[in-house]
């Protein structure tokens, strides 16, 4: 079996009591970076062995981690933050687990769009999550799929790219579309800042950008096919 656990985004209190037992419990953690699993299992008081599991060695190992889940095994799956498999690694082994039969439960918990969409103020009733846009090949016809949806759209983004992005989306979608800058959620520095794109980016552009960063933006028309 697999627990795919989520674990905090910032916030140290933000872990579940089940996620926490099935840490304790799992003879092993599959882990994105094993020091910084360490530290955060260390935080609990949790010792359970680490393996590391990442974007450079998944395709080599995930066959292996599947057998020895067909053969009887449990394991807990972390990311470094949030839900593993959301601009993660973990779709590859959860697929792989799925397509072998073994059985794969993912807790409830952490993940930073979730947040950021809802405190948005931004329609929240149907949105499109597209993570991490590509730095440059397909970047553009990218921004130009999304500039025309109907639905919100939920990205991540760098603090070091997120004025050029924010003149990428005006560019796009128009100043007037409005949008938000979720910053460091959970965060003591958190900052969650709606309002039209052109505001947004006179606003981050008056300073440095720091910390990790959601950028929300509204669908193209306020009424989508089919709602009076
Ligand atoms: N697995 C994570 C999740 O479930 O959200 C996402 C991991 S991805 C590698 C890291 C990105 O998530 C950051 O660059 C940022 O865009 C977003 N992120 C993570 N923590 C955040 C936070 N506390 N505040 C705002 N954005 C955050």
């Amino acid at each position: 079996m697999l627990y795919v656990v989520p674990t905090p985004i910032g916030n140290l209190e933000d872990i579940t009591l089940r996620a926490l037992r099935i840490l304790r419990e799992a003879p092993l953690v599959l882990a994105e970076d094993t020091r910084t699993t360490r530290r955060l299992l260390d935080h609990y008081g949790i010792s359970t062995p680490l393996r590391a599991f990442h974007a450079h060695n998944e395709h080599a190992v995930v066959e292996k981690i599947v057998a020895e889940l067909a053969a009887g095994a449990t394991m807990a799956l972390v990311s470094d933050a949030g839900t593993p498999g959301i601009s993660d690694p973990g779709f590859l082994l959860v697929r792989a687990c799925v397509r072998a039969g073994i059985r794969v439960e993912c807790l409830p918990g952490p993940t930073a769009f979730v947040p950021a969409l809802v405190a948005s103020g931004l329609p929240s009733d149907t949105f499109l999550f597209d993570g991490f846009l590509p730095h440059k090949k397909g970047r553009q016809t990218r921004l130009k799929y999304l500039a025309e949806q109907p639905h919100t759209f939920v990205l991540y983004e760098s603090p070091f790219r997120l004025v050029k992005c924010l003149e990428e989306l005006i560019a796009v979608c128009g100043p007037e579309r409005p949008a938000c800058v979720a910053r460091e959620l959970s965060k003591m520095y958190e900052e969650v800042k709606t309002a039209p794109l052109e505001t947004l980016l006179a606003h981050f552009s008056a300073k440095e950008v720091k910390g990790e960063i959601v950028v929300v933006v509204s669908g193209k028309i306020s009424q989508r096919p089919g709602e009076d």
